[in-house]
């Protein structure tokens, strides 16, 4: 191979973003030359210059393994189908070094375009580009610090569809560039505005994910849902799912509306008859507050548009998102969505329960079903483990395949102890060069990593400090605490919890065993789940509406310690994990008083890391003790099966799209 051909197969290698979940891929291109911290492969490769592609032509091993995964690759992708399902979301978390993502929300929707590719289904995701992404997180003086990165599609694999999408805003039209990435098998749209055919201003709609005004959101979802719509039909795909992941695209359907109305509909109703039975809506917040609203001032210039194409009177446009408190007075992304949608659900058990009742008055609201979260597992699970796993399991376990997960009694505790202690160190070498601390190997290690949300309650165990200050001191059953996380830029009360957060760890209390580790994001989030013996989840039930970070530690061998809320409420069955007892069992939205509340599932909290660090240290330090490992195995056999992203798109499939698809 002369080295024109080598940059060529590893431009395409480190182009298709399955080298996120394919660890011997991974594991390839890092042996060109490491990438630093958060760096995309593809930026790697482009740096080599002709002379080092020369000195890898003497690596026979490598060009040989580069050739059969390039063949491989290419034999897994070629003909990608047009797509059945187009899949909106306003954030993709497919890898760090493409920071398109906030939280939860991001990293689903990636996790579900890569087990769409796994298994093969003909799907699209649809959402934007943002130049400067997420900010990264520095501490400074104690408090949250933030710093933009700019990024560049094209030096992150992105591929130039040559389309050019408009999206009529009041005065003006708007454009965006349509770039395409490849994630296995399926395609990521995402649409970028800053293109030198508009405006100053109007290049930045879509500069940064969460952050600016009320208009900038609306404008960036325009851009979203018409954009999006608009750049599916312009690559000729017609599909029988729109699938919307959060309101956040509810505006697609005003373009679905608007060709109803050009194809003869004659009314708004009659449009959106036509256009529901190809509508599934994925609800994500269990509580009011977290619904998209913009107010009527707002959006009554950007809806008149669409009036006017009509010949309708604004009301009629505006009535579409009517809102069950406000009326009018607001337009309702959710209540949109559910009017629109032939089918609804949530994402836990729980979250569906509760979430009929919040949409109860909301046309559609009562037929909301729900399909739990799951996440994907090789991208999740360390590559230590997954060789454990296919060579004992076999290489179904990924999608949750039951019969698979059964044979996990057969695994060897010694072997099951040998894995924890090697992808343990990744965490300690990390903590020790971010945070300057060093952890014990042998103590419990418990991780605590997610948004900054107050009602995630971060610093629940800080309410009784004197009885966390005694589980810090104790030599005989040492316990470290690991937390990371960012809180929204504007979110006042969460980075105070931050604040919090860090300030115990310098203190004398914290014994050393109480650390932050700052700038959160999917390789920090990896770090934690490969060496973390207990994952803590204290959210105030039930406003967390699956939670997936668990699941991901779970598949790991972390045990989860959590309050019965999201999925865990549905899968611990009392043995797989630690159940934090609730103050007030009741579900639903309980008229405790909160600081009650929170006092009394802090010492529920506190009471099972006492216990925890007992069983683990059971047989000695420094030995896993026989009763956790037999835990582990007994959690490994009960949720493997459920929380695999495997399972999940499955049941979206089986349960939502086919139906979806058989009746067109
Ligand atoms: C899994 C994950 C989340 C979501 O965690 P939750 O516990 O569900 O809030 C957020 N951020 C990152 C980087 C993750 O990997």
């Amino acid at each position: 191979m002369n080295p024109q051909e080598t940059r060529q197969h590893l431009r395409e290698l480190a182009s298709n973003l399955q080298w996120t979940w394919n660890h011997r891929d991974r594991a390839l291109l890092d042996r060109l030359a490491p990438p630093a911290a958060g760096e995309h492969p593809l930026t790697v490769v482009d740096r080599l210059s002709d002379d080092d592609l020369a000195a890898l032509a003497d690596d026979e091993v490598l060009l040989a393994d580069l050739a059969e995964a390039v063949t491989a690759l290419r034999s897994r992708v070629s003909g990608p189908p047009t797509p059945d399902v187009a899949y909106f979301s306003p954030e993709f978390g497919i890898s760090e070094t493409l920071p398109q993502y906030s939280g939860g929300l991001g990293i689903l929707a990636g996790d579900h375009l890569k087990a769409a590719s796994d298994l093969g289904l003909r799907l699209a995701g649809v959402g934007l580009f943002y130049r400067h992404g997420f900010f990264r997180q520095e501490i400074v003086d104690g408090s949250q610090g933030e710093r933009v990165e700019t990024h560049h599609a094209e030096r992150l694999g992105a591929i130039d569809t040559g389309l050019m999408v408009e999206v009529p805003m009041p005065d003006r039209t708007v454009v965006a560039r349509v770039w395409r990435f490849e994630v296995g098998r399926v395609s990521l749209l995402a649409l970028d505005c800053d293109v030198g055919a508009n405006a100053e201003a109007d290049r930045a709609i879509t500069d940064r994910l969460y952050s600016g005004d009320r208009q900038h959101r609306l404008e960036q979802e325009l851009v979203l849902g018409v954009g999006g719509a608009r750049a599916v039909a312009a690559l000729g795909w017609v599909p029988g799912v729109n699938h919307l992941n959060e309101g956040h695209a509810g505006f697609l359907l005003l373009e679905l509306i608007d060709r109803e109305i050009s194809a003869g509909a004659t009314t708004i109703a009659e449009a959106l008859d036509r256009v529901r039975s190809r509508v599934l809506f994925t609800t994500h917040t269990p509580v009011p507050a977290g619904i998209d609203r913009f107010d009527r001032d707002l959006i009554e210039p950007y809806l008149q548009l669409w009036a006017d194409r009509w010949g309708v009177d604004i009301d009629e446009v505006l009535a579409l998102g009517r809102d069950p408190d406000a009326g009018l007075a607001v337009f309702n992304m959710a209540a949109l969505c559910l009017a629109a949608a032939s089918r609804a659900n949530g994402v836990s058990r729980l979250h569906g329960e509760v979430s009929r009742e919040l949409f109860a008055s909301v046309p559609g609201g009562s037929t909301i079903t729900s399909i739990t979260n799951g996440v994907h597992a090789r991208t999740w699970v360390s590559p230590r483990l997954q060789n454990l796993f296919d060579e004992m399991l076999g290489p179904r376990w990924d999608d949750g395949e039951a019969t698979t997960w059964s044979r996990v009694g057969d695994l060897d505790a010694v072997e099951v102890r040998a894995q924890r202690r090697d992808t343990q160190r990744g965490l300690i070498d990390l903590v020790g060069a971010r945070c300057g601390t060093e952890i014990d190997p042998d103590s419990l290690i418990i991780g605590f990593a997610r948004r900054f949300a107050t009602y995630k309650r971060a610093d629940l165990l800080l309410r009784h400090p004197e009885r966390l200050a005694a589980i810090l001191a104790d030599t005989d059953r040492p316990v470290h605490f690991v937390f990371a996380g960012k809180a929204h830029p504007a979110d006042v009360p969460g980075k105070a919890l931050l604040a919090a957060i860090v300030a115990h760890g310098s203190t004398p209390e914290a014994n050393g065993r109480f650390t932050f580790l700052p700038d959160y994001d999917m390789a920090v989030a990896r770090a934690m789940y490969h060496g973390c013996d207990v994952w803590l989840n204290t959210p105030v039930r039930p406003h967390e509406a699956s939670g997936t970070s668990g699941e991901k530690a779970a598949l790991n061998g972390a045990l989860n310690c959590s309050i019965l809320d999201g999925w865990w409420a549905e899968m611990s069955d009392g043995r797989n994990g630690f159940d934090i007892a609730l103050h007030d069992p009741k579900v639903g939205f309980a008229d405790l008083d909160d600081a009650e509340r929170d006092l009394g599932e802090s010492a529920n909290a506190l009471d099972r890391i006492i216990e925890m660090a007992a069983e683990f240290h059971a047989d000695g330090v420094g030995n896993v003790s026989a009763a956790w490992v037999e835990r582990m195995l007994h959690a490994w056999s009960t949720l493997g099966p459920r929380v695999t992203a495997g399972r999940m798109v499955g049941d979206y499939e089986r349960l939502l799209y086919r139906p979806m698809l058989d009746a067109r």
